[in-house]
């Protein structure tokens, strides 16, 4: 037997109360019942987006709903502005190519957050541009981009902001409606911790205003169809009900915990995770401006695979971290902490990775990282 841990940034672990809905028998979408399930998770998302908007739930993983926001807004040869900071940031790119859009991509350097200088420099000189497409935070460097000035920049510019929030909605504040977000969109897989299957997307009142002169193909991911359908309790298709179900128990743990408290309670995990790296001797990836939902290490150079610190970390003990993507493959890990995760995660977590890297050649004073973990939850 081999216990096993999740400490991915998606799919982050399931509550086990959460587990027990999905072996509830199905019901039908079509039925009073399904109607209040329905009513309640519309109640409960809008409270996580902090948003007077509606949250439309779309059968899709995140990137859905990224495709959504793209279809849904914009015309053909729009000019939008895209923020890559990794691969998420990359695929607004791809998006908006893949629609005929123009993206003018900010390229950062890997690590690295938008300057706001940087981007005010981009939209001063693209005054035709209609939007900003970004993350609040890029989970594939774990970096956390500054949502409120980027805001306040593309709203004096008379830009729309859309946001994908996938691993920033219900990890740190980031009220939609007080930053004048007009599109947020989030996934089920991540702070939400239900399986991936489910995508989330609000609309300010501006973005509905864009909504009806946009004009590019789309069928499964008409929001206006979806936003008719809500307000009778209903989604447009057959909606992904066991998911909403479980939806229904982590928004009301979320609403239980309260927002403010679940903020803090991922700063300090966060908070634990850095102080154990750099115990560690290990340097982040993001130095300026981390991310609360997952922290990326860079592979010591001791360790010439760097691939083998998760896989052994996986293998031997049971305990699932994530790896670098695409050109950060082999050269850095990332540990999450947010969603269903607490202390004792976060100390599990770096005591394998302690064994792991010693086993690897890397000198590793035991129960120097695991100690300031121990000693952030002592003095918070
Ligand atoms: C997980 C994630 C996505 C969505 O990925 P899917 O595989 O489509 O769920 C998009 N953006 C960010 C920042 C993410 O972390």
């Amino acid at each position: 037997m081999k216990k096993t841990y999740l400490l991915t940034p998606g799919p982050t672990p399931l509550p086990e109360s959460v587990v027990s809905v999905f072996a509830r028998p199905i019901i039908h979408h079509r039925t009073p019942q399904f109607q209040t399930l329905f009513e309640s998770v519309k109640i409960g998302l809008k409270y996580l987006f902090q948003t007077k908007q509606d949250v439309l739930i779309l059968a899709a993983t995140g990137t859905g709903a990224m495709d959504a926001a793209v279809s849904n807004l914009f015309k053909k040869d729009d000019k939008v502005i895209t923020i890559n900071g990794g691969k998420f940031g990359e695929r607004w790119t791809k998006i908006s190519k893949a629609y005929g859009l123009n993206p003018i991509e900010i390229k950062l350097e890997v690590g690295d957050a938008v300057e706001p200088a940087q981007f005010e420099v981009t939209v001063r000189a693209n005054p035709d541009a209609k939007a900003v497409l970004f993350q609040a935070s890029e989970t594939s460097t774990g970096v956390k981009m500054p949502t409120p000035e980027i805001c306040k920049i593309a709203q004096q510019a008379g830009l729309l902001t859309v946001c994908d929030a996938i691993t920033a909605c219900g990890v740190f504040d980031l009220p939609m409606d007080a930053l004048g977000l007009d599109v947020m969109i989030t996934g089920s897989q991540k702070a939400l911790m239900i399986p991936p299957g489910l995508a989330f997307i609000a609309l300010s009142d501006k973005a509905w205003g864009r909504r009806e002169s946009s004009n590019l193909p789309r069928f499964y991911f008409d929001l206006d169809k979806e936003r008719k359908s809500l307000s009778k309790n209903q989604t447009a298709w057959t909606p992904a009900i066991s998911l909403i179900q479980g939806l229904q128990e982590t928004l009301r743990m979320i609403q239980e915990e309260g927002l403010a408290n679940v903020f803090k309670r991922h700063e300090l995990l966060a908070k634990a995770t850095r102080n154990a790296v750099q115990a560690l001797g290990l340097e982040m990836l993001a130095k300026k401006s981390p991310s609360t939902a997952v922290t990326a290490v860079k592979v010591p150079s001791t360790i010439k695979d760097g691939k083998a610190i998760p896989k052994t970390m996986r293998d031997k003990y049971g305990v699932t971290i994530a790896g670098g993507q695409d050109e950060l493959e082999g050269k850095i890990f990332r540990l999450s902490h947010f969603g269903y995760c607490g202390k004792f995660d976060i100390t599990t977590g770096i005591s394998c990775l302690e064994l792991v890297l010693k086993e690897l050649g890397h000198p590793v004073e035991f129960g120097k990282g695991v100690g300031a973990v121990l000693r952030t939850f002592s003095e918070n």
